[in-house]
């Protein structure tokens, strides 16, 4: 019950008018202690609701005084955007003012909604001091500064501008982390800044186990793209996230599939902002049926309603093969989740089916012309679970009906 965890009404009515009705973990855990004003450590990772949990608790602490008085720095532009839109969800009825800044778009609007007077700030840390450099930005009145995604800034070389975003900011202010992942490194550089913060962790990810069907498909590494050009045109395969390993593999995927007339669209690092927002948006409203993604991408990209998630290529890391269908199979509805091996991704299987402690599960698409491949031993069977993931996700989880699992083929030995 969000009435429980002391919001608010004014908050509590927009809360309602997002149509969410019961807390998350993240949710129940971290507004409470956020809004008796402690630091947070939380553990959590996109798809937990960890938005909201950070939001809401900043909106009611705010002062009403003028100026910025509560900046979230994410690593990304989609970041950025996504949590821009919770933010105006949960101000629909307090008439707080949220804005979002980040790179790749002109600066000029971007000045006068700053100008014209901002009490959340949403930012990108490269455009933000770029416009603070500008005098565009003041940092002086902000009381709460929420780091998002902080791994993944420090992955990504941006802490030294994190750091100078935080010495332009009052030290006495509320602090609060989210990170996916919470590495010594990730601790060690912010721990100074910190005040004697509250961790919160929530399980990594969104019901992998339970709720996806998760198949594998041993193919040749050169017919990688006529077997998923043969999927996408055989089976009732709806909204499908289709994974790289790379970027450049990512625009050849794409190549394979318009030349075969399947609307699909590529995002990745590469692609200028205007492109990645017309991809993700195209991907949402159905002009796309496929999106190709690299992992550092899509990590934080929120998509609703995808069926079917598709790795090209497996993952180098065994956790972003969790990371990477996790997407599918959310709110409970049904996923899917189809992962290519090709011989020299076998010891790459191992080690995911290692994590997530079953052994896939793997098949042929009838009819299909293979060249070669080769199906992995039996012996695998004696894989050892490493640790259980469990997903806690409360209201974001679902068990998915079983219903409808289709058996699985025998794979012992090479076809
Ligand atoms: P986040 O982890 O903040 O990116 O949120 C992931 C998704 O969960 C978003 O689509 C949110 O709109 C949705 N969400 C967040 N909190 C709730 C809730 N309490 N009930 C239902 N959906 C939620």
């Amino acid at each position: 019950m969000f009435e429980k965890l002391g919001l608010e009404e004014r908050l509590l009515k927009g809360v309602k008018a997002m149509g969410y009705t019961e807390p998350t973990p993240i949710q129940e855990q971290a507004i409470p202690i956020a809004l008796e004003g402690k630091d947070i450590v939380g553990c959590a990772q996109t798809g937990t609701g960890k938005t909201a949990a950070f939001i809401l608790p900043l909106l009611q602490r705010m002062s009403r005084e003028r100026g910025i008085k509560a900046l979230v720095v994410t690593p990304t532009r989609e970041l950025a955007g996504q949590i821009v839109d919770v933010a105006r969800d949960c101000t629909k009825f307090t008439g707080q003012k949220v804005t979002a800044v980040y790179g790749g778009v002109g600066y000029q609007p971007q000045k006068e909604t700053l100008r014209r007077g901002v009490d959340l700030l949403v930012a990108t840390p490269g455009r933000l001091l770029d416009l603070q450099g500008r005098g565009d930005v003041d940092l002086s009145k902000v009381e709460v500064l929420v780091l998002d995604e902080a791994d993944r800034m420090l992955d990504m070389g941006f802490w030294p501008d994190v750091k100078r975003i935080i010495n332009l900011m009052p030290s006495k202010r509320q602090n609060l982390l989210f990170s996916a992942t919470m590495s010594h490194q990730v601790l060690g550089v912010v721990g100074s800044t910190l005040n004697n913060p509250v961790r919160i962790d929530v399980a990594p990810s969104a019901t992998p186990i339970e709720a996806i069907e998760q198949t594998v498909y041993p193919v040749g590494s050169t017919q990688k793209g006529d077997l998923l050009v043969r999927l996408l045109e055989e089976r009732d395969l709806d909204r499908v996230l289709v994974f790289t390993r790379t970027k450049h593999r990512a625009d050849r995927v794409c190549r394979t599939l318009s030349r075969k007339g399947i609307k699909g669209v590529a995002i990745h690092s590469n692609r200028t902002q205007s492109q990645r927002q017309q991809a993700l948006d195209g991907f949402k409203n159905g002009k796309y049926r496929v999106l190709v993604a690299t992992d550092i991408v899509a990590r934080g990209i929120d998509v609703d309603n995808i069926s079917h998630v598709i790795n090209f290529d497996l993952p180098n890391k065994a956790e972003d093969y969790v990371h990477r269908i996790g997407r599918t199979a959310r709110a409970g509805n049904d996923g899917y989740a189809l992962s290519f091996l090709s011989s020299e991704e076998t010891s790459s299987l191992r080690e995911i089916e290692g994590l997530i402690g079953t052994t896939l599960p793997c098949e042929d698409v009838d009819g299909f012309d293979y060249d070669y491949r080769v199906v992995p031993s039996p012996d695998r069977l004696a894989t050892k679970p490493r640790k259980k993931l469990v997903y806690n996700g409360g209201a974001l989880s679902g068990k998915r009906k079983r219903g409808r699992k289709r058996p699985a083929r025998s794979m012992a030995g090479a076809r």
